[in-house]
């Protein structure tokens, strides 16, 4: 699991992040919430050990970062919000420079990187830069390079912001499946409809404080067609959306492996 205990951070006058707790358990999804401004991203920033709290503390499975930010920071993934991909590189180049920061080497990385490449539909790309990779291709690989070491913690900031209809269903099934083995996500975002899906618990802040911490029922499983209801899931049917599913299934396999 992961504790946050009275995380603050100052940036000159302005206290961004104000004595904020929360813990993320075993196999939970855990929203983070909030208007812009609100402190989400240097909270985030600060839980993958890119920025150093002001105050506060942060562990993970137990471990400390502080004990061991090398350790730490091996067992977290993390999509940024703002996707500074190297966009010259094409995509399988971009996964080898990433798996080798990770200390991935050899036969090994190749093989994760084409199976990543294929299962999220991006192996007819490979020979193209990124450059010309829509949204949707730029955060598949993003959330490729996240899952390259199989951590297990997944960190996204506003992962959904902009992307198209069949990229957030697999997003939103992926999230679901990985969890389920008791691996634990971290997501910001001011969508509540997706916290709402996807979530079972959700931390509000404003103005750098924790305003609420909500349990959201009856969500954070994968449901059946026969007991959906939302828009998204009545789209997904009527417009024969792929089953997203084995898709998902096809990629935590290969993460594993
Ligand atoms: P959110 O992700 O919820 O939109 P942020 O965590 O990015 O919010 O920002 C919280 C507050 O901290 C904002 O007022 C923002 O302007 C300020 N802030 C963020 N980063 C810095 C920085 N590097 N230096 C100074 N102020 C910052
Ligand atoms: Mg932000």
């Amino acid at each position: 699991m992961l504790e946050a205990r009275n995380l603050s951070k100052r940036y000159q006058a302005l206290l961004a992040v104000d004595n904020v707790s929360f813990t993320i358990n075993p196999g939970e999804i855990l929203g983070y919430l909030g208007p812009n401004g609100s402190g989400k991203s240097t909270t985030i920033n600060m839980v993958v050990g890119l920025l150093d709290a002001t105050s506060g503390s942060l562990s993970l499975f137990g471990q400390r970062l502080t004990a061991d930010p090398e350790e730490y920071k091996r067992r977290i993934g993390y999509v940024p919000e703002e996707p500074h991909l190297y966009t010259y590189l094409t995509a399988p180049e971009y996964l080898r420079l990433v798996g080798q920061l990770r200390g991935l080497r050899g036969p090994d990385l190749d093989r994760k990187i084409e199976q990543l490449l294929k299962a999220f539909g991006l192996w007819e790309s490979r020979y193209a830069s990124m450059s010309a990779f829509s949204k949707g291709m730029r955060q598949r690989v993003l959330l490729s390079a996240a899952l390259l070491h199989n951590p297990q913690l997944l960190v996204l900031d506003e992962p959904f912001a902009g992307l198209d209809v069949s990229a957030g269903l697999l997003f939103r099934t992926l999230l679901r499946l990985f969890v389920r083995d008791g691996r634990l996500v971290l997501f910001s975002s001011h969508r509540l409809d997706v916290v709402e899906q996807l979530c079972s618990r959700a931390v509000i802040l404003h103005g750098g404080r924790v305003v609420a911490v909500e349990n959201i029922e009856n969500v954070g499983h994968v449901r059946g067609p026969e007991a959906s209801h939302s828009l998204e899931d009545v789209f997904a049917r009527v417009t024969r959306q792929e089953d997203y599913t084995s898709v998902a299934e096809n990629i935590l396999e290969v993460v594993r492996s």
